[in-house]
């Protein structure tokens, strides 16, 4: 069976993201949602949190699962025998970094192959961090998340929970 995990922080989700996870889930049988749980990275939304947001927003595929991870994710590869990890790609400046760690896993465990996938050009400005700055200011940003992270958002920097 072709499976494949797309991992990221995911925090929050946002548009791009689904966008490669609805053309990634159209290439592969199987594609496992990565939720990472990066204890070196202050999130705003927790693991569980963000894993509930996914779960619910990839409903509407039935071959896309959504899983939680606070390890390596070549140890996860490794634990669901999948092989293919694929990374979105925005720009050169995504590139060169996501080409550095797509080196350091196949240096971790050589049969696993990056795939990127660069960015639907109407996602090509959305990035988690410049959302919650813009949210965090109380603007729209119903254009760049789908609506239950619009919510979930301004909760949020509302002070609600
Ligand atoms: P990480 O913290 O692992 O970089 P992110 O949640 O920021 O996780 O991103 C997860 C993946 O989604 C990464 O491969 C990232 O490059 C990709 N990505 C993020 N935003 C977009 C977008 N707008 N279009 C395409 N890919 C994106």
């Amino acid at each position: 069976m072709l499976r494949a995990v797309f991992p990221g922080s995911f925090d929050p989700p946002t548009l791009g993201h689904l966008n490669i996870i609805e053309r990634a889930g159209s290439l592969f049988e199987e594609l496992i949602v990565v939720v990472a749980e990066n204890r070196n990275k202050r999130a705003l939304f927790s693991a569980d949190e963000r894993t509930a947001m996914m779960r619910e927003l990839a409903r509407p595929w039935s071959n896309v699962s959504v899983s939680r991870c606070d390890y390596l994710i070549v140890e996860f590869m490794q634990k669901t025998g999948c092989r293919i990890l694929i990374r979105g790609v925005r720009g050169v400046d995504d590139f060169s970094y996501e080409f550095e760690v797509a080196m350091i896993n196949k240096a971790l465990r050589p049969p696993i192959e990056t795939l990127f996938m660069p960015t639907d050009p109407q996602y090509f400005v959305l990035r988690s961090s410049s959302i919650k700055e813009l949210a965090s200011f109380q603007a729209d940003v119903s254009g760049m998340v789908p609506p239950l992270v619009a919510k979930a958002l301004s909760a949020r920097y509302s002070g609600g929970p």
